[in-house]
């Protein structure tokens, strides 16, 4: 039997309860094997209707082979708990979560063809692992969300430095940012040395600068830090192009990241635990989302087929509140995008390097980019290829940061109130999640900690009330290989596309 007719003779045996379904675009598709962990699903159509064709993250099976790239949705029944939208760092958590500590049946959905949100990486063809939406480093001072995800993957330890590419009378000079001592030296005074020469460098830099707390923006907090010269050196331009709004109009956490250093500490970061992933993030998102009752759909844009979920009972959503309430016809909130692009320099040494740092920023209004990242600077990789990506900030494609000021802040306290009714008007569990959905400028562990935290409150105010956790051991079954897919996973697909 043909396999699209398979297909489709096994909807219509299946009673509509959640709609979702794939129906390959080709023959083809299915022959070059690009989802082959479908593939072992819809082969067993003919066998009968309890087979979903939802593919199920398995870490015995060839990942990136189980992804549905080539698929649409039409109409399928299978039964599902909790719907989490998006498998960025809070959805994979989120996901992950309620798979280990309870016995509910978790979709994990992506409108991307991969896991992991923007901090999804690759090796490239020279051998360098990228990021496909710019660097990602990780950085925490909370050992718990450490403790949390240092479980998943591997991990070194990687102290991340950035150089900022200043011009002067004598040309550019590459010197540390955030400022610190040396920074000082190599553009101002050679004589500062010590704490105290900085504490009177600044108290001369910024004299003239009546500025007090709290701050109104993030001009006024910079100018009260460094002074009117370092402000416009290093950050007013740079947050023009970053931001496309003068510093004037950020709130002074925007630019109250950046901190001075008072002493010759050139990190980027000084949190305690600073780490990358020894094989990449994806391969943590891969961990986090192994589990037989979690399964992940990609390349499904949930808002496009909203209705097809509508009767789980619980959703999750981690994508742009405004794109949820788009109905609504709201102000539409701001964020920003980033384009990249690529050049590859060929090297004499496998070990060498284009720039004098992983990241060196541009805070000159002389190039259009933000920053360039030599990401084979990372973990010291060896390539004979090196290549390096430049970040140009824009106010169009996917919407990476929001953009933190009051006049976004009142449109997002429109979305919030709806936020806040939602699970109301649905009469079912809705909540809002993460950096895009609470419009919050996060960092990774933010965003994982708040995940954390998130289900530790839920865990306490709903799962008590509604349903006890089951101890993790229960969940653990052993798991065997058997065809590409662990035998754990095929009786739980088997039980997940169950007609009910
Ligand atoms: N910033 C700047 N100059 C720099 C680095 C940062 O003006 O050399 C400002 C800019 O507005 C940026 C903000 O500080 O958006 C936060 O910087 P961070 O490096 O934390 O940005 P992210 O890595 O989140 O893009």
């Amino acid at each position: 039997m043909d396999i699209n007719e398979g297909v489709r003779n096994t909807i219509r045996s299946l009673p509509p309860r959640i709609h979702l379904c794939y129906q390959p675009r080709s023959q083809t598709d299915i022959q070059r094997g690009q989802v082959v962990g479908a593939l072992s699903s819809l082969k067993r159509f003919g066998q009968g209707p309890s087979w979903s064709p939802v593919v199920t993250v398995s870490r015995s099976a060839s990942f990136k082979n189980a992804l549905v790239q080539d698929y649409h949705i039409t109409s399928h029944t299978m039964s599902v708990d909790v719907c989490i939208v998006g498998a960025g760092l809070s959805g994979a958590v989120i996901a992950n979560r309620y798979a280990n500590e309870t016995n509910k049946k978790v979709l994990v959905l992506d409108s991307r063809d991969h896991i992991g949100g923007n901090c999804y990486d690759y090796v490239n063809k020279y051998g360098v692992r990228m990021n496909k939406y710019g660097a990602h480093l990780f950085h925490t001072k909370r050992r718990d969300v450490w403790d949390f995800i240092s479980q998943f993957g591997t991990w070194e330890p990687w102290e991340h430095r950035t150089l900022a590419k200043v011009y002067t009378a004598d040309g550019p000079k590459h010197v540390p940012i955030p400022i610190c001592i040396p920074t000082v030296q190599q553009l101002y005074d050679p004589d500062v040395k010590t704490e105290q020469d900085m504490l009177e460098f600044f108290k001369n830099e910024t004299k003239d600068i009546n500025f007090t707390k709290p701050y109104k923006n993030s001009e006024e907090s910079t100018l009260a830090r460094f002074g009117r010269r370092i402000y416009e050196s290093f950050f007013r331009d740079y947050t023009i192009k970053q931001w496309d709004k003068s510093p004037e109009r950020l709130d002074a956490s925007v630019l109250e990241r950046i901190p001075l250093r008072l002493n010759y500490d050139d990190r980027y970061f000084t949190d305690e635990i600073q780490m990358l992933p020894s094989s990449g993030y994806t391969s943590i998102f891969e961990d986090l989302l192994d589990h037989s009752h979690i399964q992940v759909l990609l390349g499904v844009d949930y808002l496009k087929h909203k209705e097809c979920f509508k009767n789980i009972q619980t959703t999750i959503f981690t994508g742009p509140i405004d794109g949820y309430f788009a109905d609504y016809n709201y102000k539409k909130l701001e964020y920003r995008s980033l384009n990249f692009k690529e050049e590859n320099v060929e090297l004499e040494r496998d070990d060498d390097y284009v720039l004098p740092a992983s990241v060196v920023n541009e805070p000159s209004m002389k190039v259009k980019y933000t920053r360039t990242v030599e990401y084979k600077h990372f973990l010291q990789q060896k390539a004979y290829t090196s290549t390096l990506v430049r970040e140009y900030s824009s106010s169009e494609g996917d919407p990476y940061y929001p953009v933190p000021n009051d006049e976004n802040r009142g449109t997002y306290k429109a979305f919030q109130e709806l936020a806040e009714t939602e699970t109301a008007r649905e009469r079912r569990r809705v909540c809002f999640l993460g950096r895009l959905a609470n419009y919050k400028y996060m960092n990774m562990d933010q965003a994982i900690g708040n995940a954390l935290d998130h289900w530790e409150d839920w865990k306490r105010d709903w799962l008590q009330v509604c349903d006890s956790p089951v101890p993790q051991t229960v969940l653990h079954r052993p798991q065997q290989h058997h065809n590409g897919f662990t035998q754990n996973h095929i009786d739980d697909v088997r039980e997940v596309g169950k007609v009910a």
